[in-house]
Parts: C-alpha cells; sequence; structure tokens
C-alpha cells in the first residue's frame, strides 16, 4: 500500500520538478548558449533545435509519463558528430538523451534532467551486408521494417519483432524482442558488435573493430552490457546483428481455448514437446474482443493462442500435428487457418496492434504495459492469478503474451488525469510484479527499467548487484551524464 502512495508521489515529483526546470532554467540556459554555437558548428544550422515542438515530439515515448522535452535536440549525420557533440555536452557537464524512433514503454526518452537530445534519425544507412556470413551493420537510424525492406531480394530477413517499428540500436538500447522471440530470441542473442560512443567521446566497438564471429569467448561480454542500458552507458552508433534464411514456408493459426488455464497450458506442453514453434502468443477474452472491434475480425471471445510455424514440407507437418493434438486435448477449438502472405499479415496485425486496439477500449485513456516474464511452469498460476485481480480493482487490463517465452503484458487502459484510478493501477503493477519475483520471475522481460522500475530492480537483484551496476555506471559515465535517471535511482 505505502509503496503505491510513495510511486504516485514520485510520479508527482518528477512532473513537478520537470516544471520546475522549465520555469527557472536560468543558470541551464547560460551553459546551453555557450554549447549550443559548437552544436551548430559540429551539425549545421539544420541539425540543431530548439523549437518546442520538437522538443516537446522528443521528451515522451509511448508511455504513461508525461513529456519531459529536453533544452536542445541534436540531429548528428555521422559517428565523428556524435562524438564531437559528446565532447561538448561533457566538457560543459550537459545530459545526454539518446533517441531512436520514440516507442519505448517506459519513459526513456523523457529528458527528466533536462539536456540534449541525440536524436539518431539521419543515420540511416545499412552499411555492410554479409549475405554469405548471415550478418548485417546498420546505423541506429535504421528501423526493423526498413532494414527486412531492404533485405526483400536477399533470402534473408532479421526476425526480432517488437510490433512497432523501432530502430533497430533502440531496440539493442532496451534489449527489446516480441512475438519471434521464441524461436529466434531476443536482441541479447541476435547482436553480435556494437559501435558506442562513450560520454568524453571516445568510440569503441564492444567486441572489437570490424568484429563479427558468430560466437566469441573473448573476454567480459561488453556487447551485452550495452544491450538493454537504455542509453545510460553511451551512445549506439552502429549494430551488427545476425541475420536468418527465410524460412520455406510458414503457416498461421488461430485456436480457441474454454480457459486461460487450457491455452496457457497447451503452450507448455508444446514447448516440452520439443516444437519449434515460430511464434506462440496469448490473447485473453477482453484482448481478443477489442482486436475484434480494433481489426474487424470475428474470433470466438475466448481465450486464444495466435500460432505460427515455419519449415518445410514435412517438419511444417509434424510441427503442426503435434501442436493440433496438444491443443484438442486440452479442449482446443480446430485451427482457423491463415496461409497466403496477406491473411498472416492481417492476423499478425490485429496482434500487434493489440495496443491500439485495447487504448480504443477508453477512449481519451492511456496504455501502460505490465512486462513481467516468469519460468513456463509458473505461466498458468500467475495469469489466473492476476486475472482475478483485475477483476476484483474493476481494472480494465486486456492480457496479450509472448507466453513461449513465460512473458505476458496486462494492457492497463487508464485516465491520466484520474489520481485515485491511477493509485489503483500501480498497487495493482506493483502485486503483479512482486507475483512475478516470487515465482523466480523478472520485472519487465522486454520493456526496460526506464524511470517506473527503478524499486523493483531493486528488489529483483539486491543490493549488491545494484551496487556492481552502480560501479560499472560510474566507471563508463562518472558525471552521470548519460540519461540521468533510468534504470538506476
Ligand atoms: C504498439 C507497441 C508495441 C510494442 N511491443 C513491444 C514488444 O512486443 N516487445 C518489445 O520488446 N517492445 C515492444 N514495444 C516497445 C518498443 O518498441 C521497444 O522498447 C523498442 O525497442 C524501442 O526502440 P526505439 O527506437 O523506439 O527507442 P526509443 O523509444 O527512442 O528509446 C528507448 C530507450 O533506448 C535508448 N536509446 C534509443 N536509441 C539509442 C541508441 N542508439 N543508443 C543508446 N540508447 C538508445 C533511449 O535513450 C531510451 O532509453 C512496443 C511499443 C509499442 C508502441
Amino acid at each position: 500500500m505505502l509503496l503505491g502512495f510513495r510511486r504516485l508521489l514520485s510520479y508527482r515529483n518528477s512532473v513537478l520538478l520537470c516544471r520546475n526546470i522549465k520555469s527557472d532554467n536560468t543558470s541551464r540556459c547560460a551553459v546551453l548558449d555557450s554549447a549550443l554555437s559548437a552544436f551548430r558548428l559540429i551539425c549545421g544550422e539544420d541539425g540543431v533545435s530548439l523549437g518546442e515542438a520538437v522538443r516537446e515530439q522528443h521528451g515522451k515515448d509511448e508511455s504513461v509519463h508525461r513529456c519531459c522535452p529536453p533544452d536542445v535536440v541534436v540531429f548528428p549525420h555521422c559517428v565523428e558528430e556524435v562524438s564531437a557533440l559528446a565532447k561538448v555536452c561533457h566538457n560543459h557537464n550537459i545530459p545526454i538523451i539518446p533517441f531512436g524512433t520514440g516507442t519505448g514503454v517506459e519513459g526513456g526518452v523523457n529528458a527528466s534532467k533536462g539536456g540534449v537530445c541525440f536524436s539518431l534519425r539521419n543515420m540511416d544507412q545499412v552499411l555492410h551486408l554479409h549475405q554469405e556470413d548471415f550478418d548485417v551493420t546498420v546505423e541506429p537510424g535504421v528501423t526493423r521494417k526498413a532494414l527486412n525492406a531492404y533485405l526483400r531480394d536477399t533470402g534473408l530477413w532479421f526476425p526480432v519483432d517488437p510490433g512497432a517499428d523501432a530502430s533497430l540500436c533502440g531496440m539493442a538500447a532496451t534489449s527489446a524482442s516480441g512475438t519471434n522471440a521464441v524461436r529466434y530470441g531476443t536482441m541479447r542473442e541476435n547482436v553480435l558488435n556494437l559501435e558506442v560512443v562513450l560520454v568524453d567521446g571516445t568510440i569503441i566497438h564492444t567486441a572489437g573493430k570490424g568484429r563479427r564471429a558468430r560466437k566469441t569467448s573473448a573476454g567480459y561480454n561488453l556487447t551485452n552490457l550495452f544491450v538493454g542500458s537504455e542509453g545510460t552507458l553511451g551512445i549506439i552508433t552502429k549494430a551488427t546483428l545476425r541475420l536468418y534464411g527465410i524460412p520455406e514456408s510458414m503457416v498461421s493459426a488461430v485456436c480457441s481455448f474454454p480457459s486461460i488455464q487450457a491455452a496457457v497450458k497447451s503452450t507448455v506442453q508444446i514447448l516440452q514437446a520439443g516444437v519449434p514453434v515460430a511464434r506462440i502468443e496469448f490473447l485473453d477474452d477482453v484482448m481478443i474482443d477489442a482486436c475484434n472491434r480494433f481489426s474487424c475480425l470475428s474470433y470466438p471471445v475466448t481465450p486464444t493462442l495466435f500460432l505460427e510455424f515455419h519449415g518445410s514440407g514435412q517438419s511444417l507437418k509434424d510441427q503442426v500435428n503435434t501442436t493440433a493434438d496438444i491443443t484438442q486435448s486440452n479442449g482446443g477449438s480446430d485451427f482457423q487457418w491463415a496461409q497466403e502472405a496477406e491473411t498472416r499479415n492481417r492476423l499478425w496485425k490485429a496482434r500487434h496492434d493489440a495496443w491500439y486496439a485495447a487504448q480504443a477500449l477508453r477512449p481519451g485513456c492511456k496504455a501502460y504495459a505490465t512486462d513481467v516474464c516468469v519460468p513456463l511452469s509458473r505461466l498458468p498460476q500467475i495469469i489466473v492469478e492476476t486475472k482475478e485481480d483485475l477483476i476484483e480493482n474493476k481494472l480494465t487490463g486486456p492480457i496479450a503474451g509472448h507466453v513461449g517465452d513465460g512473458n505476458f503484458h496486462c494492457l492497463m487502459v487508464v485516465d491520466p488525469n484520474n489520481p485515485e484510478e491511477l493509485h489503483r493501477m500501480y498497487l495493482f503493477t506493483d502485486r503483479l510484479a512482486r507475483r512475478a519475483l516470487a515465482m523466480d520471475g523478472t520485472c519487465t522481460g522486454e520493456h526496460g527499467v526506464g524511470l517506473g522500475k527503478r524499486a523493483l530492480l531493486c528488489e529483483e537483484v539486491g543490493p549488491m548487484v545494484i551496487q556492481i551496476m552502480q560501479g560499472l555506471k560510474a566507471t563508463l559515465d562518472p558525471n552521470n551524464l548519460m540519461n540521468p535517471g533510468k534504470i538506476l535511482q
């Protein structure tokens, strides 16, 4: 109870802090003034913006966290410019906030302590494609859809798919995953090397310059230190990524179940049977109803699985037959098939639009997605308990989940101007996170810590690990200039 109040208070305080900074920024203005001319020399008049609309656009993501605009937005064109800009910020002690496409859902780009937003959208080149080695190097403004469009005629693709058309380096920064992770892994498994500009402008390559070996035992894994660092350790200016061959055939299916337990139990059994399912997504009755309305579909309003299988000939048949046996033994309906690319795309677009479908349930409200992840065997229990909690507390929170990884979201639809409802939601999300921690899970499977989960991170990893994280942060960013206030309190 107390913790919920505290979170509400700290949320309000952070909003007030932003307002104070806005109205009382004389000394900061003086510092910025002297930095601005240097910024303009580095990336030109067009590469620096003080416009209110541009700053506001860069001071928020898709989360409920209120907009905290940076003091200035810069648009570098190359790593040398990023490095020179960082040096100026470092010399003037100005915070730096990296910005990809702003699709994050944890307030990661909010400039809660002011500073300079580095928008990386002008660095949007696919640099080195090694088809024969299944890897590619991209600049930070390349989005996952742009990369897959670029790869279209090569027979290759990049499968990590957070739904939104996020930048690939933003995805590395949040350790994103999504619907394909059950088969192809998350960003952690798919980043081979990163070029990073540190706070003082130093440029490093986490696996060594030009290295792109598919595996390595060479020293500490700095690549994975930066994956998930949410802009708090450096600015990612290049990512070398693993690619995969486009599967010979793909088939998607929808299956309805009489209960949540039946759907989730089927998921666990499918994975235990070793079926290499490519996607297995759970939608509860409220979520499928919202998707039906939003995307003009007509699936039964009961707990549902969306599945996808990748493979060729006999292997695809075997996967489908084993899965159908399991779902039927748990009372699942016959599969509704989607085989043509167009029908499959429509199905997955509906799943990816779940966030907007949830928001459409209550026009004018905002969505906040919880993101817990637990070991597979605990999944049925946690989803059932969570659903009961939602009903008891009269909260709108359709559930959609990457259940193949034990990861699911309650898409909480709340009125951001109703403090009582916000309070009820915070209490609920705290309870849910604690439930996941008590079941050996994590408070965030893929969205990151950002502003809202810093206290939960401490509970999850314990004070010793937090101290080590603080030590790493102090080594790489001694003046706490890189995206301050995110991840660590
Ligand atoms: C409808 C919808 C569905 C989503 N579904 C999923 C999902 O299924 N799975 C999932 O994982 N996420 C999901 N997300 C969240 C979001 O897409 C991811 O967090 C994404 O990885 C953010 O990328 P971005 O480029 O938009 O980053 P931003 O929002 O711009 O930034 C996110 C964080 O990364 C930092 N950052 C960005 N770029 C860099 C860089 N080059 N160097 C260093 N730090 C950087 C920022 O400072 C910030 O802290 C969803 C979002 C939406 C709106």
